[in-house]
């Protein structure tokens, strides 16, 4: 696709020009004058016999023939099917419906005629009441149905689906791209708003009534009838953004420029909605979408006049709509979604979003607030000083009790993004049809551990189904220690694999920090293998890019052979990217040459992939292959349900039948069939929508971007110490100065706070609580990446 914003030159045609080209293409002889147009010329060319008037367009050179087509095809075809509605199209001849001329510039253009439809503009009518805006929606519903019934060309169809820049449905094109001519202000509510959209209406687009859309129904383009009192709209011209997409859209943008200035915007958005809705029926969904999608177009709106502005700073038509923009921008900002959304439905009579049985009136902050510190343990924390009331989730997105949404970078247990349909429905089919423990033959279980097996290399072929990370690591420390007959565990400096008291024995991100009681004698730590701070570092002449060699890999890895002699471990457990360590990416081969001493040593290795499997690391599925190991279990979880409570293990046939000893091993909830339904349903997405493939090319967008942060953003030079990780899994030491290294956990702290506030969620780790975590669910879109980079970026 397309993105550029170069705007075209206009034809530069004398009225005299206009006048030849009216007389000898198109048989009307008259005196033409020009009237304001965006990238074209149009002339007003009154016939001096029938004193009809026209309206002559000469296209710019750079259009697309399509695009001409279409439009001359839409006139032609709704003066027949809604005669009155549009201006009718003067053909140049019989089989010709323009002309090619030559301007006095040297190109071709093309030539064409319409009708000049006589009539005040909506926008210069005084009186504007509700039938205004339920007549306009009805005009919208009718111009709709007579589109579909337009016969079109090949040509024209096709140009139906081309790029353009007011194209609301790829409006995502404006994120990151402020023009420098914006105030800080300004920036902000255009960053805000396209969070909105990019969070309510993109991930809904494929969802939402399609088909072909006048896509500028401003009120500059709307005619309504003469003789005063309320303004009726009767016409409607300009068809040149026309667009196959969303029918919402159309309704979204008259809303745009009919709140424009008015104290009562969601009136005028109820009486637009309900009008239509009379005719053409909408649906929930429309009604969701349609507060962010009116606002995206003033951002659209705003971003194209600013940048034209500095093409062409004479024109005064290109900020026509500008002055009141922003005080509406600042006016929709504070619109609570749900409660327009609950506005609309009841304007067009549309039931409201069904309840849950369970539903019980929603908590203010403080009565939500007030139950957690009172019935709720007090070592679980919540984010941020002021905690967000988070109500639902889409996508990458999550909103508030208002609808407001946030970008969340956060979570990396919804991995195919939040309620993904297609999860949510197995789930639910599953729990409507049958829920038990794992004591009956079930399809389910077996065809869900057959794929999970298939998906992990060999030898690993054995499937134990549970609920937790945690549950998951603690039977993988029971099938080694059956399997050993032995007790000790290795574990790496700063690691984390659960939150059993065993486990907070081999974690010492846990037992080594706060409130922890030191690391006890069956455990022993190797150092974590921290190129850029750890104990033996890379010698890069790029500090924010910093991997280390197989030679380092090899130098850390030997800690474990002396951390092994004569302690006769059971396991080494070790994560291939160290998550709570900072998203620490090992040297290359360190888990490999790792694993090699522990089993000289006699240990069963564990790969906790916990964090970093199913994809997220981009490259790979599983993390412990980029460092080309081969664990002999692998333990599975956060991501593996995407957000339902499930867990495996996986590990070979040897070691699940030394742990067949005798003991029945049973967990009441794994690898129920509700679990199995929604782990296959995670696969199916993972695949279907090459999520790994996505991790890897957004990966690389935001490790890019923040490298450029650091080098050339004043307020991060020196403090982005270096920018690591793998696909979705990155991290981002932030430091005092690149000199001494020295960690700066409050930078990072109010860099996240004031993130928080323009949208974007974010979080911090590491052993100093200094390493910018980015972890987002596996749909991160380029726009999103972009959204964020400059969020951070914004003064
Ligand atoms: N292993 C790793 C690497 C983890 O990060 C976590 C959770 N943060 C766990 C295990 C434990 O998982 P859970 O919280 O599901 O018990």
């Amino acid at each position: 696709m397309a993105t550029s914003v170069e705007r075209p030159e206009a034809p530069r045609l004398t009225a005299a020009d206009a006048e030849r080209v009216a007389r000898e293409c198109f048989g009307v002889c008259g005196e033409a004058r020009a009237l304001d147009s965006y990238v074209d010329q149009n002339f007003r060319v009154e016939d001096e016999d029938s004193r009809r008037v026209w309206v002559l367009k000469i296209a710019h050179a750079g259009e697309d023939p399509g695009a001409l087509a279409l439009q001359q095809e839409i006139l032609t075809g709704l003066n027949d099917v809604l005669p009155g509605l549009a201006p009718r199209l003067r053909p140049a001849g019989q089989d010709a419906l323009g002309a090619e001329i030559q301007g006095p510039d040297g190109q071709t253009h093309h030539a064409w005629m319409v009708e000049f439809l006589g009539g005040p503009l909506l926008a210069d009518a005084p009186q504007r009441d509700a039938l205004t805006w339920h007549g306009l929606g009805e005009l919208l519903a009718q111009l709709h149905l007579a589109m579909e019934a337009c016969p079109l060309s090949p040509a024209a169809r096709e140009a139906a689906g081309r790029w353009h820049r007011w194209d609301l449905s790829h409006a995502a094109w404006t994120v990151g791209r402020l023009p420098a001519s914006l105030s800080a202000s300004e920036c902000a509510q255009l960053r805000f708003h396209q969070a909105q959209f990019l969070g309510h209406v993109r991930p809904r687009l494929a969802a939402l009534p399609a088909g072909l859309t006048h896509h500028d129904a401003n009120d500059r383009n709307l005619l309504v009838r003469p003789g005063g009192g309320p303004a009726r709209v009767a016409h409607v011209f300009d068809f040149g953004d026309m667009v196959h997409g969303p029918r919402v859209f159309d309704l979204a943008i008259a809303a745009a420029y009919a709140v424009l200035g008015s104290d009562q915007p969601e009136a005028v958005l109820q009486g637009l909605a309900a009008g239509y809705h009379s005719i053409l029926p909408l649906m929930p969904q429309e009604l969701e979408v349609l507060a962010p999608a009116l606002a995206m177009r003033l951002v659209v709106s705003a971003t194209v006049a600013a940048e034209d502005r500095v093409a062409d700073p004479d024109n005064a038509y290109l900020s026509i709509h500008q002055a009141p923009l922003w005080d509406c921008l600042q006016i929709l900002a504070n619109w609570d979604h749900e409660a327009i959304a609950a506005g609309l439905q009841s304007a067009t009579g549309l039931e409201p979003r069904t309840q849950t049985p369970a539903a019980r009136p929603p908590l203010s902050r403080d009565q939500a607030a007030g139950l957690r510190a009172k019935h709720v343990g007090p070592s679980l924390s919540l984010s941020y000083s002021e905690p967000l009331e988070i109500a639902a989730g889409r996508g990458t997105y999550l909103f508030d009790k208002r609808g407001r949404a946030y970008l969340d970078c956060v979570n990396n247990v919804c991995h195919v993004g939040h309620c993904h349909p297609h999860v949510v429905a197995a789930g639910q089919a599953q729990m409507a049809r049958l829920n038990t423990n794992t004591r009956y033959l079930h399809d389910n279980l077996g065809t869900y551990a057959e794929r999970l097996a298939g998906l992990l290399p060999d030898p690993l072929e054995v499937v134990y189904l549970v609920n937790s990370g945690s549950e998951a690591n603690e039977l993988a420390l029971r099938i080694a220690r059956a399997a050993t007959g032995r007790h000790n565990v290795l574990a790496v400096e700063a690691g984390y694999h659960g939150h059993t008291q065993a486990l907070i024995d081999i974690s010492h991100y846990k037992h080594g920090g706060k409130g922890g009681a030191g690391t006890p004698d069956w455990v022993r730590l190797v150092p974590l293998p921290d190129p850029y701070r750890g104990r033996y570092r890379a010698d890069s002449p790029d500090p924010l890019d910093v991997r280390g060699d197989e030679a380092l890999g090899q130098r850390y890895a030997v800690h474990v052979a002396e951390a092994a002699a004569g302690f006769e471990p059971a396991a080494m457990i070790a994560e291939a990217l160290i998550g709570c360590g900072g998203q620490v990416v090992p040297p290359p081969g360190w888990l490999r040459s790792a694993f090699e001493h522990a089993r000289a040593a006699g240990a069963v290795c564990i790969a906790d992939e916990v964090q970093v499997g199913f994809g997220r690391i981009g490259s790979h599925l599983w993390a412990f292959e980029a460092q080309g190991a081969v664990p002999d279990i692998v333990t599975l979880g956060k991501p593996i349900g995407n957000g339902h409570p499930m867990a495996a293990v996986v590990t070979t046939r040897a070691l699940a039948d030394a742990f067949d000893n005798g003991m029945e091993y049973f967990a009441t909830f794994g690898g129920n069939p509700v679990s199995c339904a929604t782990g296959m349903a995670v696969l199916d997405v993972i695949e279907a929508e090459d999520l790994r493939e996505n991790a890897a090319r957004a990966g690389d967008q935001l490790i890019q971007g923040f490298r450029e942060l650091a080098a050339n953003h004043p307020a991060f030079q020196g403090r982005f110490g270096t920018v690591r990780g793998m696909g979705l899994y990155l991290g981002v030491e932030v430091v005092t100065d690149s000199e001494s290294r020295e960690p700066d956990a409050a930078f990072l702290a109010q860099l996240i706070d004031r993130a928080k506030d323009r949208g974007v969620l974010l979080s911090a780790d590491g052993p100093q609580n200094n390493v910018l975590k980015i972890k987002p669910p596996m749909v991160f879109s380029e726009a999103d990446a972009r959204l964020l980079l400059d969020v951070l970026a914004a003064d």
